[in-house]
């Protein structure tokens, strides 16, 4: 099980919330089994996503992380609700790519050029939508770039997933660091000096280190508490009553084509690979229902 724990400096300046993901990502890792590269970029999109989707107010709200570049690798999904759960996927996740010049996953190289979309359901009648432009594609600074230009939030942002040669997952997390409105905003630039002196997250993660001892490391001298622990985890909620209700919008044109040839219509779910198969009877009583609501 992924933790997701939100702390605050003392004199609150700071807020951190800090993510332990590496369970996260061995789930989307056996669905969607992905490439190396692919689960570093998934795996760090997944990380925001469940740290971002903590701040929402609402239980029932939701917030989708949309990462849409023009590298190989193909658009990122993410959808995390209030309580830290994720479910996402990446349109190719096959793409392997050549370690980059540091000898990392080349996750810039494989997202590319293109935004970063935020949207955020919270019940209303419109969602919210937010953008930027990719800075780099490595997810972590389009994230704080994000922030500081969407939302006006002075943003320090670490993503990390690390994978053995094999290709399993033994390391994953990331925080984003905020800084409240009345806080110095040059706190900044002293704490990413910090934080790149520091080891990299997924591998203090992959060595087992507490996220209380991380924590100290990134607050360095400065006091804070832990205001909140909880667990997080893979979790997509799709079900045959949402497909079903998903197809009856498609209208009575498209249902009466796809029950033509009398063969069973299949679906599957982008984000946990569940198959749903409705027969002829079902795909007929969702046409039924379809021509009724029109009357
Ligand atoms: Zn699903």
């Amino acid at each position: 099980m992924g933790t997701l724990t939100t702390s605050l400096s003392q004199d609150g300046s700071i807020r951190i919330i800090f993510s332990q993901s590496t369970s996260i990502v061995t789930e989307a890792q056996r669905i969607h089994r992905l490439s190396k590269t692919a689960t570093a970029a998934l795996g760090r999109a997944l990380t925001a996503t469940s740290i971002m989707a903590s701040t929402l107010k609402n239980v029932t709200d939701s917030l989708t992380l949309q990462i849409k570049g023009d590298g190989p690798l193909g658009t990122i999904l993410c959808v995390g609700e209030a309580d830290g759960c994720v479910r996402g996927y990446v349109a190719r996740p096959e793409t392997e790519l050549p370690l980059n010049a540091k000898g990392k996953f080349d996750v810039g190289g494989a997202v590319g050029a293109g935004q970063l979309y935020v949207i955020k359901d919270m019940g209303l009648n419109k969602p919210y939508v937010g953008v930027s432009n990719l800075i780099s594609g490595e997810i972590a600074e389009d994230i704080a770039e994000y922030y500081a230009v969407s939302e006006q939030i002075p943003t320090v942002c670490a993503l990390g997933v690390r994978v053995a040669e094999t290709g399993e997952c033994i390391g994953a997390g990331g925080f984003l660091l905020q800084l409240m409105p009345f806080a110095d905003k040059g706190l900044i630039p002293k704490i990413e000096e910090n934080i790149s002196s520091l080891e990299s997250i997924s591998l203090m993660i992959a060595k087992g280190e507490s996220v209380e001892s991380i924590l100290k490391k990134i607050y360095k001298d400065i006091a804070f508490d832990i205001l909140d622990s909880c667990e997080a985890k893979y979790r997509c909620n799709c079900s045959k009553d949402k497909y079903a209700a998903a197809l009856i919008t498609l209208g009575e044109k498209e249902l009466r084509e796809m029950t033509e040839d009398n063969e069973p219509i299949e679906a599957r779910c982008n984000f946990c690979d569940t198959k749903y198969i409705f027969s002829t009877e079902e795909m007929k009583e969702l046409l039924e229902y379809a021509v009724r609501k029109n009357e």
